[in-house]
């Protein structure tokens, strides 16, 4: 399953960072989906916190996640409650969101599993 690339100075175009890289910079599978080995360990890695964050939330009692990570309003909507009363019970327990995303209203904060599972056993506990 050899291709010869005949355009030798070229590389090879990476479609998630928009990059001409070098061909070396692609993993044999990486050419077919033109995706880098920078970007494709990026994504592997995003995959396999996912994993984690399900099976996390397997082990609360919780679904599995649709999105992940999650913002405000979908973790509040993922545990059945407001997000204000996810925001209230998050400071309550002091934990800082896991990253940030641009949204249409401005960047807004981003919350892991942990986060998430921390506030849906204080709301069970009252
Ligand atoms: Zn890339």
């Amino acid at each position: 399953m050899t291709k010869r690339n005949r355009k030798k100075q070229q590389g090879h175009y990476c479609k998630i960072c928009g990059r001409y890289r070098a061909n070396e910079k692609f993993s044999g599978k990486g050419h077919a989906q033109h995706i880098c080995k920078d970007c494709n360990r990026e994504l592997q890695a995003q995959k396999s916190e996912k994993k984690r964050a399900k099976q996390m939330a397997a082990e609360a009692g919780l679904p599995a996640p649709k999105h992940y990570p999650m913002t405000r309003y979908q973790a509040a909507n993922y545990l059945g409650i407001t997000p204000s009363a996810f925001d209230y019970r998050r400071k309550k327990l002091e934990l800082e969101p896991c990253g940030t995303y641009e949204g249409k209203r401005g960047t807004g904060f981003l919350f892991d599993m942990a986060t998430i599972i921390a506030v849906h056993e204080l709301a069970d506990g009252g």
